[in-house]
């Protein structure tokens, strides 16, 4: 049973907009006090220059390390201060009980996951719809039954290297949502299909994945305007996420977009072992969408309350007395700082998040 104090820590509070300098006193995994007096025997952590808020969530990973997949350790995520995490369809129901049993239950951090209409996910590398002969909505709805707080809803990709009929498949992807009133999740990127006939498979809920992905079928048209399809769908309520990845983050697609307006409903990573290199970290796609035009407020906001609500989470991401114990430090530098997006080209921003480490229950990960 640990207890701990981190002493003299800036603490911002991303929902309310709130910004305190405190000691953050944590014993039994829990927040024993925020500027309360010190205790004995509590192992104390110096928190100048450093800034706490609840966990980071990120939406778009994947920790699945089948062989062929591409699941990361996720203790690497919460060295770089994420807590929280979904593994967006790396495993089907064929082999969901596996990543369950043998990854899920013992994560060191919080995760959930979207399940993959496929049947062994994209456990095959990128073939797993192309005969939809094999995908079982029978067995979809079976698992998300038997793993009701883990699983969040489906996901599916449509690019055609992976899926020859992706109309066929969203139409598949609507009837399991109907049925089974979870969301599903669309990595449409490389689609050939306008982007119109694929939100129109998508009602509140459902999430658009990569959405500043320059790739087709693109959310801006050609004059760089946001489609009317994507601020209807974002009216009635379909989320899209901005799940970075290996390809699917373009600086002139983001700046465009948040000129007009439109923030993702999440920022994510899509880490997985072939795009960890690129995409870095979490905190650094938050600088990123800071270089883009977006405030540090906002992006906090994005990897916290707002990701909750895009995953309905029953987070309330505060740090308060009582609640379990779940941090993000991180530091922030002001300067000039030279990023490059997903497709190689470079932007100068003037803030850089660095993640210092983690606190998750009676762990800290420094
Ligand atoms: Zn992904």
């Amino acid at each position: 049973m640990g207890a701990y104090r981190i002493e003299q820590i800036t603490l911002l509070d991303p929902i309310r907009r709130q910004r305190m300098q405190t000691d953050i006193s944590m014993e039994d995994g829990r927040i024993r006090g925020l500027g309360a007096p010190p205790s004995a025997g509590e192992q104390v952590i110096d928190g100048r220059g450093l800034y706490a808020t609840c966990g980071w969530i990120d939406a778009h990973v994947h920790t699945y390390p089948h062989p062929k997949t591409l699941g990361v350790d996720p203790m690497s995520m919460l060295k770089d201060g994420v807590t929280a995490v979904v593994d967006a369809g790396t495993a089907g129901p064929g082999n969901f009980q596996d990543f369950y049993q043998n990854w899920l239950q013992k994560s060191p951090l919080r995760q959930k996951a979207y399940l993959n209409l496929a049947y062994m996910g994209i456990s095959e590398g990128t073939v797993e719809l192309q005969d939809l002969s094999t995908v079982s909505l029978e067995a979809c709805r079976e698992t998300a039954a038997a793993y009701p707080e883990v699983i969040l809803g489906f996901k599916l990709r449509i690019d055609p290297r992976v899926c020859h009929e992706p109309e066929k498949a969203l139409a598949l992807a609507r009837k399991l949502g109907d049925e089974t009133g979870k969301p599903f999740v669309v990595h449409a990127s490389r689609s050939t299909l306008p982007i119109d006939t694929i939100l129109s498979y998508m009602r509140t809920g459902d999430i658009y994945a990569h959405t500043f992905a320059q790739k087709t079928p693109g959310i801006l048209d050609e004059s760089g305007h946001l489609k009317p399809a994507v601020l209807e769908a974002r009216a009635r309520g379909v989320r899209f996420d901005l799940s970075h990845g290996n390809g699917n983050f373009s600086f002139s697609v983001a700046e465009r977009a948040l000129a007009q307006g439109f923030l993702p409903d999440a920022i994510s990573s899509d880490i997985h072992v072939r795009s960890k290199e690129r995409v870095g970290s979490l905190a650094l796609v938050m600088s990123k969408l800071m270089a883009c035009g977006a405030d540090l407020w906002t992006v906090l906001e994005l990897v916290t309350g707002k990701a909750a609500a895009m995953l309905n989470l029953p987070e309330d991401c505060t740090v308060g007395v009582g609640h379990e114990a779940n941090l993000t430090l991180f530091e922030l530098h002001e300067g000039a700082y030279s990023f490059t997006d997903s497709d190689g080209m470079p932007k100068m921003g003037a803030c850089l998040i660095a993640p210092k480490g983690a606190v998750l229950g009676e762990q800290v990960y420094l």
